[in-house]
């Protein structure tokens, strides 16, 4: 065991989620790779969780934040700050939500509890419906809605919630339907859950679950869920934590997979923003986010360092057309390990879209998941220098790959040739 890990279990909980046997102190990173403590280099499949959405030490950002910095770092949001006013306009603008109004945050967790309480004051209700297997932060609202339970540790909720079916459709009894079909049998499924509830205030959902192995439910759910929802008033809210900013590559955000019916009420948003500086917030309609009539804050949400790095970075995103990118390498890439998985009897499934993609492990022979093939994978991914993530329901058997947007073909082939070896591995 490292000095550092030793360390860090003296003192951080035992619950805070760790990877690999022997844990990684990453220094510093580049373009899409990374560097460990010991110099070694790896190309990065996940990108801190998604968080590093262009690539990493993006020369733009870096400029931006120091000369934030080198100004102000922070004083107060009880203050005008004009990098906050500037990135607030161009993601109301990017919303898609008519007379927007943003709320910034510093994490997505944060957001989401900030669009709970909005919908919850706005629909004067507590209940909330959410979806089997989502995952929506860790605060105690939070974890409350939060559908996977392998990370919702409490059953204490000063909500009641309510999950629907429809974000996962790769096993149980929905599994063999067509898409048209399995969409109406989830829409049977709310409208009879909505039979036996008074006036919940809003259903919550991950366009495409990140946490629970990127699962994405077949397009036009949503908006058939959205037309049963809005004969009832009940706000549907969009949590784009993973799915935002074009990672996706068809859409910037995951709902317009969905937008038949117009889009959400509220959406929110965190992760790759900020390149990696904690920016999350709440994009609603005014009428809903101007709902509450008492002041609020946040000490540091909209802090002017992060929104310096918000710009530069949305900035980049947008004139390198990095959805595009995230669509064509994203293609590709899955293409190429769709090739490589039809030999591979544990590999169930390669699913995703753009640069969000998992390959789901099974028993080869069965359709029993396989967490510990999952693990295995992680583990000699590492030494050959690949990062990537692991995710999927109660028992984490799929591996996640969601690299910085900016990711090129040629290092999209390399991962995938590594990935390979580590994939033909498992016994
Ligand atoms: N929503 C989703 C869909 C997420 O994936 C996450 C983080 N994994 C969150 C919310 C919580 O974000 P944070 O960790 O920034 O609080």
């Amino acid at each position: 065991m490292s000095d550092l890990y030793a360390r860090h279990k003296a003192v951080l909980p035992d619950w805070l989620a760790l990877y690999y046997a022997d844990p990684l102190e990453i220094t510093h990173g580049e373009g899409r790779h990374v560097w460990d403590a010991d110099g070694k280099k790896y190309l990065d499949f996940f990108g801190g969780i998604l968080t590093t959405m262009t690539a990493h030490a993006l020369p733009e950002v870096t400029k931006a934040v120091s000369e934030q910095a080198g100004r102000i770092i922070h004083t107060s949001t009880l203050y005008l700050d004009r990098p906050m006013v500037e990135l607030a306009e161009r993601i109301a603008q990017l919303s898609g939500i008519p007379d927007a109004r943003v709320f910034f945050t510093t994490s997505g967790t944060e957001a989401n509890d900030t669009a709970l309480l909005l919908a919850t004051t706005y629909r004067q209700s507590n209940q909330i419906l959410a979806m089997r297997n989502s995952y929506h932060g860790r605060s105690f609202s939070a974890v409350g809605i939060t559908g996977n339970k392998g990370w919702s540790p409490t059953s204490l909720s000063p909500l009641q919630t309510l999950y629907v079916h429809g974000g996962v459709r790769t096993r149980g009894p929905y599994a063999e339907l067509s898409d048209a079909e399995f969409i109406a049998a989830c829409v049977a499924d709310l409208k009879d859950l909505l039979g036996h509830v008074r006036a919940p205030a809003a259903l919550i959902a991950e366009p495409i679950q990140g946490v629970g192995g990127f699962t994405a439910p077949p397009d036009g759910l949503y908006a058939a869920f959205r037309e049963v929802l809005q004969e009832r008033g009940i706000l549907w809210i969009a949590d784009e934590v993973q799915t935002g900013w074009g990672r996706t590559g068809d859409h910037f955000w995951g709902w317009q997979a969905h937008g038949q019916s117009g889009p959400p009420d509220m959406l929110t948003f965190a992760k790759g923003i900020g390149n990696g500086m904690s920016i999350g917030g709440v994009v609603a309609r005014a009428e809903v986010m101007n709902c509450l009539d008492s002041n609020s804050i946040s000490t540091f949400g909209g802090s002017p360092v992060t929104m310096a790095a918000g710009n530069a970075n949305l900035t980049h995103l947008l004139e390198h057309d990095l959805q595009g990118n995230a669509r064509r390498v994203g293609g590709m890439l899955i293409e190429r390990l769709r090739a490589i998985s039809a030999q591979l009897p544990g590999v169930r499934e390669i699913r995703g879209r753009g640069l969000m993609i998992g390959i789901e492990l099974v028993k080869p022979g069965t359709d029993e998941a396989d967490p510990d093939a999952a693990a295995a994978v992680l583990e000699a991914a590492r030494e050959e220098g690949l990062l990537i993530g692991k995710g999927g329901g109660h028992n984490t058997s799929v591996l996640r790959i969601a690299p910085p947007l900016s990711l090129t073909v040629a290092e999209a082939e390399e991962g995938a040739t590594i990935l390979e070896r580590a994939l033909r591995l498992i016994p």
